[in-house]
């Protein structure tokens, strides 16, 4: 396996043993992650990132580092490459104190605390990792249709995003196909018919999984041409950019007929797998398995908290609704804040449980809030 580790300015005075586990581990390595990362380690938690080794198939920066210019992120005004951006997110995270490490976090154990992970290629008992609360921010996989040309046109024409890639200029004014019939696709087709000449949606059955409204909405919008039982099966074009596309009937009663049509993009909507194979239903997910965040302890407002306590869920593994870099950026903030409130609450905790338990022995805050952590009582 190859992996390679930053050493941050000042090392953690942690070592992930079980007497001595580390305050906070991050898993993931997109704009959550390192928000959440940058948040912890300017409170001084000396955070730990695992930011995966081609992780679900992407490499570490995440699903930014997949596309090429990103227009809509705060702060910069000519846009700038996704991969940029996420070099310049990493950057800040070593700067302020992370210690990243180029691994996949192959297991979990939140059975107890304090967690236990283990890395790919080292999953023994022995090799556990151990941490006093985690931060999930593994983020999740658009879907994509595998077929000849898929690949070659892949962000040259072919995208997962409608929001984030729709208005860019090879788009504009084009002819443009949306793949998919549910919620999603109608409501990604109608935001590309701000720019679009035409959409056509290619629905894989005779039906639309889309809510009713959404259903109406889309069949009724002049610029949308619904084509049901219909797939796209060959992307071509002129090697720089996609011109047109295979598309063929899938009808169990047709004729698997394939026409040709003209085209400058095609935009998947068949939805996205959220990255949680790693927790192994250890933790509570909606019944598409985004991890489910609990309100606000006190306000009752959004917050990161999980159904495990001390486990913190931030980006797009835990968020179906908007997706975008920005939002996973202010929920990994969310879950810096929470992770961190919960730790001084836990060490204050433990000083207390660890004072009750042994009264005549002189024990000092550090020492409480780290070597006791396994033994002390938790609630
Ligand atoms: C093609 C495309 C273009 C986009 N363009 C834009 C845009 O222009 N603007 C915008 O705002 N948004 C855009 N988005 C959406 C944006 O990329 C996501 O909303 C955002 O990246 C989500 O961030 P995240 O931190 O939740 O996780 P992700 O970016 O999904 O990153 C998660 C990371 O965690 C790693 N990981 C997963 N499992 C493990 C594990 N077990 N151990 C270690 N690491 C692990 C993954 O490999 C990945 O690198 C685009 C998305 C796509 C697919």
């Amino acid at each position: 396996m190859s992996s390679a580790s930053l050493a941050s300015p000042s090392p953690p005075p942690s070592d992930g043993s079980a007497a001595n586990p580390h305050p906070v581990i991050v898993v993931g390595s997109g704009p959550a992650a390192h928000t959440a990362a940058i948040y912890l380690a300017r409170a001084e938690l000396h955070p730990i990132m695992y930011e995966g080794f081609m992780a679900t198939g992407i490499a570490a920066g995440g699903q930014l580092t997949t596309t090429t210019e990103v227009e809509n992120f705060p702060g910069f005004p000519d846009g700038i490459m996704g991969s940029e951006l996420m070099d310049r997110m990493r950057k800040q995270s070593v700067h302020h104190g992370t210690k990243i490490i180029t691994e996949t976090v192959a297991k979990i154990d939140l059975s107890k605390r304090p967690f236990k992970i283990w890395v790919e290629g080292e999953e023994e008992d022995h090799q556990a990792i151990y941490c006093r609360a985690l931060i999930l921010a593994t983020g999740a996989t658009a879907k994509r249709l595998h077929f000849p040309g898929a690949d070659e046109y892949w962000q040259r024409g072919i995208s997962a995003c409608a929001v984030c890639d729709g208005a860019a200029p090879i788009f504009r004014n084009k002819t443009l196909i949306v793949v998919g019939g549910g919620d999603s696709a109608a409501e990604e087709a109608i935001f590309l018919t701000k720019y679009a000449k035409k959409v056509h949606v290619m629905v894989r059955r005779d039906v639309l999984r889309a809510s009713k409204v959404m259903a109406t909405r889309l069949l009724a919008h002049p610029k949308v041409e619904v084509h049901w039982n219909s797939l796209p099966v060959k992307a071509l074009g002129n090697g720089k950019v996609l011109t047109h596309v295979e598309i063929q009937d899938t009808s169990a009663t047709g004729s698997g007929e394939v026409r040709t049509i003209e085209a400058n993009g095609i935009f998947f909507a068949i939805g996205h797998t959220p990255n949680t194979a790693v927790l192994r239903d250890q933790i509570a997910t909606d019944a598409t398995g985004y991890v489910k965040t609990l309100p606000h302890p006190e306000s009752g407002g959004p917050s990161a908290h999980t159904s495990v306590k001390g486990v913190f869920a931030c980006g797009d593994v835990q968020d179906k609704v908007y997706r975008q870099a920005i939002s996973a950026a202010g929920t990994g903030c969310m879950a810096a804040l929470d992770c961190e409130r919960f730790l001084t609450e836990d060490s204050e905790h433990l000083a207390n449980t660890t004072t009750v338990a042994a009264p005549d022995k002189t024990v000092t805050g550090n020492e409480k809030s780290t070597s006791d952590a396994p033994k002390a009582k938790t609630s």
